[in-house]
């Protein structure tokens, strides 16, 4: 790993102090030795962001193309620099370049979360998969995390993709920054060098790196701990919120619920952090566990409702061709849904809900799959599925969002299609 400066190390062992006397959520407390590591983990992830983001603005000059921009300087007047397409005067190669450099930055001490989370877990609810930093699942779970920050894909060689269903990408925003301080230095006719300074002053936001640093060791810590759960049998888990009065405090009283439960379906959210500073912890549930028992009692799935209004997304074909219920119209029950799918258009569709045939888990999928596919020999899915919905009395079928975030309600009942 990298030196440290002294003023550097200074700052590392002051935020140490800060960070552990948080509120933090009791999960962490119950192992106190990997708690304490992953404070001195969230404080190293933030030096290094620190440290990035001031390289990044000794580089800001190089990631613009200075010719495009002189060239629209001499071409606009203040009342037009509105319109001005800032875009071109970006330098995508260089700011391509950033997301590699981001990558090597925050990876290492991404995987030391990770595997930090496993680790613990294997202590408090005592298995051993003698899981350590460089094992397969510690270091395809950073891998996720981290592609999913720069909004790309890293595969086991290490070599990057575009991914195009990522929900948030850091260098989206710097891409934002770079596009707002170069409108204003537009606007003001600012030469090169003035030009230069604000942007150095725009990029450099220490502020960031910290929010970042908590969020995604947080992020890290419990996507190592659910991994681990999956892999060694839990079979449900429990939200342990620090703060009633935020969201967390909902997914809280949710009490027990499935280890695949998606929290919240558009962000797929499925453990700690929710939101930037969130110290909340997830308790595993293994089967020996009296609250296992609730797992099979408790309606655990967001219940199908009427569907009054269903918003239908065009134009971003996410499901190449592969439709999860087959032929049919497809409506989610929210907008920022449907709009991963296009352009959204609201339809008013008044289906009572016990004309929906609720699929709440993969079982109960593969054999409806299996079903249809017996019910009509010679068809292919696309067709039969939907058929089989109808002839058991169904006007439409959803699939949980624990199941597929994206998988919606398909209407079936050509009657309803709009
Ligand atoms: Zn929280």
């Amino acid at each position: 790993m990298m030196g440290l400066t002294a003023v550097e190390v200074e700052i590392e062992s002051l935020n140490n102090a800060i960070l552990a006397a948080e509120n933090w959520s009791d999960q962490y407390r119950k192992d106190p030795d990997t708690h304490a590591k992953l404070i001195r983990t969230e404080s190293r992830l933030e030096t290094v962001l620190r440290r990035y983001y001031r390289e990044l603005s000794d580089r800001a000059g190089t990631l613009i193309n200075w010719y495009a921009y002189h060239s629209r300087l001499s071409q606009i007047t203040a009342a037009a620099s509105d319109d001005i397409k800032v875009d071109v005067i970006i330098s995508d190669d260089a700011l391509g370049k950033e997301d590699g450099l981001f990558i090597q930055t925050i990876f290492d001490p991404i995987a030391q979360a990770v595997a930090l989370g496993a680790i613990s877990g294997e202590k408090v609810y005592t298995v051993d998969l003698g899981i350590t930093e460089t094992s397969a699942v510690v270091q395809q779970t950073a891998r996720d995390l981290v592609g999913q920050l720069v909004g790309k894909k890293i595969d086991e060689h290490g070599n990057i993709t575009d991914n195009p269903k990522a929900q948030f990408r850091i260098g989206d925003k710097t891409r934002a920054d770079i596009r707002q301080s170069i409108s204003t230095s537009l606007a003001l006719g600012e030469d090169q060098a003035t030009a230069v300074e604000r942007l150095k002053k725009t990029i450099k936001n220490p502020k960031r790196a910290g929010t970042i640093a908590r969020t995604e060791t947080v992020n890290a810590y419990q996507g190592g701990l659910l991994r681990m759960g999956d892999q060694s049998g839990a079979v449900g888990k429990e939200w342990q919120s620090v703060n009633n009065s935020d969201v967390c405090g909902t997914y809280a009283n949710l009490g027990v619920v499935r280890i695949d439960y998606v929290y919240d379906p558009v962000s797929r959210l499925k453990a700690p952090a929710a939101h930037p500073n969130c110290r909340c912890g997830l308790r595993l549930i293994y089967p020996e566990d009296p609250a296992a028992a609730n797992l099979n009692n408790t309606k655990l799935d967001i219940p199908s409702d009427d569907l009054s209004i269903g918003y239908h997304g065009s134009g971003n074909n996410l499901s190449n061709g592969n439709y999860a219920l087959g032929d049919a119209f497809y409506v989610t029950r929210d907008q920022a849904t449907a709009a991963e799918f296009g352009k959204v258009k609201a339809y008013e569709l008044n289906i009572n809900k016990s004309d929906i045939l609720f699929i709440s888990d993969n079982k109960q999928y593969a054999d409806l799959v299996a079903e249809a596919l017996r019910k009509y020999p010679g068809e292919n899915f696309n067709t039969a599925f939907p058929k089989l919905v109808l002839s058991k009395g169904y006007k439409a079928v959803e699939m949980s969002p624990s199941i597929d975030p994206l998988g919606g309600v398909a209407i079936v009942d050509q009657k309803l299609i709009p």
